[in-house]
């Protein structure tokens, strides 16, 4: 019997990426979030913040330079008796593996839109993330304050180019400067833009006579018509395929002037779900089970340059964490004391003694840990589902600058892809390729590898942009697949893929080559 404070605290938690395409407005919209968790106090603190910790802490030069954060951390708030985490999604140049990652952990996602921009290309690629792993999706329309696209056009688009059916919840009363508010269709109201106002409708809705003096005449038949469209032809607002991820709630509003925030979050928070059950390679394990268990998807290195720590962050499936407890490392068998933990809170962060099912915690690790790992306070060892491996884009061949320190490069190469910060292949001469989803990955690997490692590499550009594992059982009969066009190589599972230039090549080899399954991930392990 799984105890009562477990079952109220799961009950209660909500955790949750943000993804967007750069300048949509996801540092914003998380900014006026925290705003209203109480977490933070000022808007700017976001991005202040930001700035202040790489004052502190040197490791990552890079940041510096570029003012970016590698980081990502959790930021937890409470709100409406309800724990409330998002965790970071780093994008723009910091976009990496990590981003793919940190939705592995998450229990559902907001999409935010740029309206008048639309559908933009990271944000496909982070929904098609999410949409593999079945998870609720969200969906924020931006900058309303701005001339928009027609609202009806941008619900076109998310099921022509994400192919995922939306329903409307919010709608907006203009943009730009005709900008007039919002109607929740649900709640049957109005929320006035500027004016701190909610105007409660009657049973005729947007066309009964409340809303007649309060809102341009043109805006109020627009909104009257669009309305009717939305009822007789758009879809029905249906809680399950919310949450079975195959319906995304949509919303109007704009971040930077705060407004429509608050009908988002109300409704988020009430269609999100809590912490649900995880699959193990065997089986289920229940968030309320009593057993603690959690795995690993990211692990960050050097915060602290002079200790070379690393933190791990953990999502908590079942149970509850408490500082000091024992777990089992299900990968080797080995026990562990937790005695070190984090929260990471807006970037602070501080010591945690105890933590339940739907958290997620930084655990200090001093190279014990890889990502995918499983933890559990079981005698009997535990595997969730494997982490999926994402198909890298960008491909670099790295040397050694001195060839007498070969071995620290193959060890910082062999510990960087470990910890998941980079994937590393090997072709048939025996040379290091590089694989990344973000460019940031290959600096961070150079400075890392200097840095800790003793190592100064040199960087060749190699032309290759697709890259798609073969499952086959005849690794050494591929050979012959090799010509001009592509490359062989091998990742640190000794499982071999493909490398193309471009869509064209590949799609050449694939025709010529039907016999070859070629496939765009594989699971790590
Ligand atoms: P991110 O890259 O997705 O994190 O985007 P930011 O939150 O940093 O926003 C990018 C830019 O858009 C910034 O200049 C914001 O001030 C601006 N912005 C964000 N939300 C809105 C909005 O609702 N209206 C307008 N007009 N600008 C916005």
């Amino acid at each position: 019997m799984a105890n009562k404070e477990l079952i109220n605290q799961v009950a209660k938690r909500r955790i949750f990426g943000i993804i967007s395409h750069p300048d949509a407005g996801k540092t914003t919209l998380t900014e006026k979030l925290l705003l209203h968790g109480g977490a933070i106090r000022e808007a700017g603190t976001v991005k202040a913040q930001k700035n202040s910790k790489y004052a502190k802490s040197d490791w990552m030069e890079i940041e510096k330079q570029r003012g970016i954060s590698v980081t990502s951390s959790v930021m937890q708030f409470e709100y409406d008796e309800k724990m409330v985490s998002i965790m970071d999604t780093p994008g723009h140049n910091d976009f990496g593996e990590d981003t793919y990652r940190v939705l592995t952990s998450v229990d559902s996602a907001v999409m935010v839109i740029d309206a008048a921009k639309g559908i933009e290309a990271q944000t496909k690629k982070l929904f098609q993330v999410c949409r593999l792993r079945g998870i609720p999706i969200f969906t924020f329309m931006n900058k309303l304050d701005r001339q928009a696209k027609d609202p009806l056009e941008l619900m076109e688009e998310l099921e022509e180019v994400l192919g995922m059916p939306s329903v409307a919840v919010t709608w907006p009363i203009g943009s730009g400067m005709q900008f007039e508010g919002v109607y929740d269709r649900l709640e049957n109201e109005v929320h006035l833009f500027r004016k701190d106002e909610v105007i409660k409708l009657g049973q005729d809705g947007v066309h009964g006579p409340e809303l007649e003096a309060h809102l341009e005449p043109s805006n109020l038949e627009n909104l009257r018509d669009e309305v009717d469209l939305l009822e007789g032809a758009g879809n029905e607002f249906n809680l399950d395929l919310v949450r079975a991820g195959e319906l995304t709630p949509v919303f109007f509003g704009t971040a930077l002037v705060d407004f429509g925030v608050t009908p988002f979050l109300n409704h988020f928070l009430d269609m999100s779900p809590a912490p649900g059950p995880r699959k193990t390679i065997n089986g289920e394990v229940n968030p309320t089970d009593e057993v603690f268990s959690g795995f690993i998807f990211k692990i960050q290195a050097n915060m602290n340059p002079a200790h070379r720590d690393r933190i791990a962050f953990l999502r908590i499936c079942s149970g509850v964490f408490e500082r000091g407890m024992n777990v089992m490392l299900s990968r080797t068998g080995k026990q562990i004391k937790l005695s070190q933990s984090t929260q990471l809170m807006a970037n602070d962060r501080e010591t945690i003694d105890r933590a339940y099912a739907g958290d997620v915690i930084g655990i200090y690790d001093s190279g014990t840990y890889q990502i995918g790992d499983t933890i559990t306070s079981s005698k009997q060892k535990l595997f969730f589902e494997p982490l999926p491996t994402f198909p890298p884009e960008l491909f670099l061949r790295v040397s050694p600058v001195n060839s007498l320190k070969s071995k620290h490069f193959h060890k910082g190469v062999e510990q960087l892809a470990q910890e998941g910060a980079i994937q590393v292949y090997k072709n048939e001469f025996n040379e290091v390729i590089l694989g990344a989803v973000g460019q940031l990955q290959f600096e961070v690997f150079e400075y890392r590898l200097k840095n800790e490692y003793g190592s100064d590499i040199r960087k060749d550009h190699v032309d290759y942009n697709i890259a798609r594992w073969v499952k086959t059982d005849d690794v050494k009969g591929l050979k012959k697949y090799q010509d001009m066009r592509n490359m062989l190589v091998y990742d640190r599972f000794e499982r071999p893929l493909f490398l193309f230039a471009n869509e064209f090549t590949f799609n050449r080899f694939k025709e010529r080559h039907e016999e070859l399954e070629l496939v765009e991930a594989l699971d790590v392990n």
